[in-house]
């Protein structure tokens, strides 16, 4: 018998909705900007593949990549560490921080995939229900007290609500020797930020992404702000080689042509800003949406979601979530597929 790291026992694997792949398949389930993708943007990206030396290591030490994102963040060069992905950040923001006795607070619901990072190295998780998400969309701070290490998405996936950063800095305040996560992979939609909070404070990582509003999570590029003494400590166990040559390179051109990732986040608030006029006035029971997408109650989601399928629109169920039965999570896409997704639920609803 082989044996296994004794964690593994307290894990339950975390099981990704399943995925129909194809061109003709509307993916609005993973939260990625599903608009259909430029030709102009497409080109540039290719385009600047060739000067990739495919035999050799990435580098290691990218400054020119850096220095672009640390101007986008409004931080320093050395506020700033690469990942694959905001995923892999996280896990190794946990392998560093974390021990076995830490209180780690995750406010509930939220991004759930990084539970399994955190059960490898801790355990006790504990959680801090957001009360009445569907309306007053309240958070117990008073629940950060007895724990060590506080991770939030904001905008919080999946309700798409988002803090205020002078809210969050209070809390990095009044909790000064407590670490906070803050997950911004939703960022550019709410344009709410902590990065600039970085430079100030050592208790605080904002980790960010591509793969949503910059349109790229195929090439698995994600970033942290953070002090540089936390940058450090994590510096200890990253692996140097972590970002390939390509997400490099992909991620420099997309910060050179930032205009096409502009149109397309304006196009995502504009489509989520309509589409939500239109469930306010159909009585759909919807959370005001800070991200690129938007979490809606129905009478079935079941139904709803079996009726997208047909039609080849993935969406996600949220009922999982304890007070959240008869919730989808729909990723904002073009609008012709806003309006097929708004005339179903509809339907579904009886209101039609
Ligand atoms: N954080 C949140 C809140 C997310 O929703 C996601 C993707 N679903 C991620 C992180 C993962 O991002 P990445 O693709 O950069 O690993």
């Amino acid at each position: 018998m082989i044996k296994t790291n004794r964690r593994l026992d307290l894990i339950n694997e975390y099981k990704p909705s399943n995925r129909l792949y194809g061109g003709d398949i509307k993916k609005l389930d993973w939260n990625e900007c599903n608009l259909k993708f430029d030709n102009d943007f497409k080109k540039i990206l290719l385009d600047s593949l060739s000067d990739v030396i495919y035999s050799e290591y990435p580098n290691i030490d990218n400054k020119i990549l850096i220095k672009k994102l640390s101007d986008y963040c409004n931080v320093n060069i050395d506020n700033i560490q690469t990942f694959n992905g905001s995923d892999s950040a996280l896990h190794y923001i946990f392998a560093t921080f974390l021990n076995k006795e830490t209180n780690v607070l995750i406010f509930y619901p939220n991004y759930n995939q990084i539970e399994s990072y955190i059960k490898l190295y801790c355990d006790k998780i504990n959680y801090s229900k957001i009360s009445n998400p569907f309306d007053s969309h309240i958070y117990d701070f008073e629940d950060i007290n007895n724990n060590d290490v506080i991770y939030l998405s904001n905008p919080n996936n999946p309700t798409g609500y988002c803090l205020e950063p002078i809210v969050i800095e209070e809390l990095l305040k009044q909790y000064n020797n407590k670490l906070f996560i803050i997950d911004e992979a939703y960022y550019e939609f709410s344009k709410k930020s902590c990065s600039e909070l970085t430079k100030k404070y050592n208790n605080i990582i904002v980790t960010r992404t591509f793969s949503k509003a910059f349109s790229l999570a195929s090439i698995r590029f994600g970033y942290i702000c953070a002090n540089v003494e936390l940058i450090e400590k994590i510096n200890k166990i990253r692996n140097t080689k972590e970002v390939n040559a390509f997400a490099q390179k992909l991620a420099e051109v997309a910060l050179d042509n930032y205009s096409f990732i502009e149109d397309r986040i304006n196009r995502t608030i504009e489509n989520r800003n309509k589409f939500e006029k239109l469930l306010e006035e159909n009585n759909i029971t919807f959370i005001k949406s800070n991200s690129n997408f938007i979490l809606i109650k129905v009478k079935n989601s079941k139904s709803v979601i079996d009726k997208l399928n047909t039609e080849k629109i993935l969406v996600r169920d949220r009922g999982m979530f304890d007070g959240f039965d008869n919730t989808i999570r729909i990723t904002i896409g073009d609008w012709d597929d806003m309006d097929k997704i708004l005339k179903i639920i509809l339907e579904e609803n009886g209101n039609k």
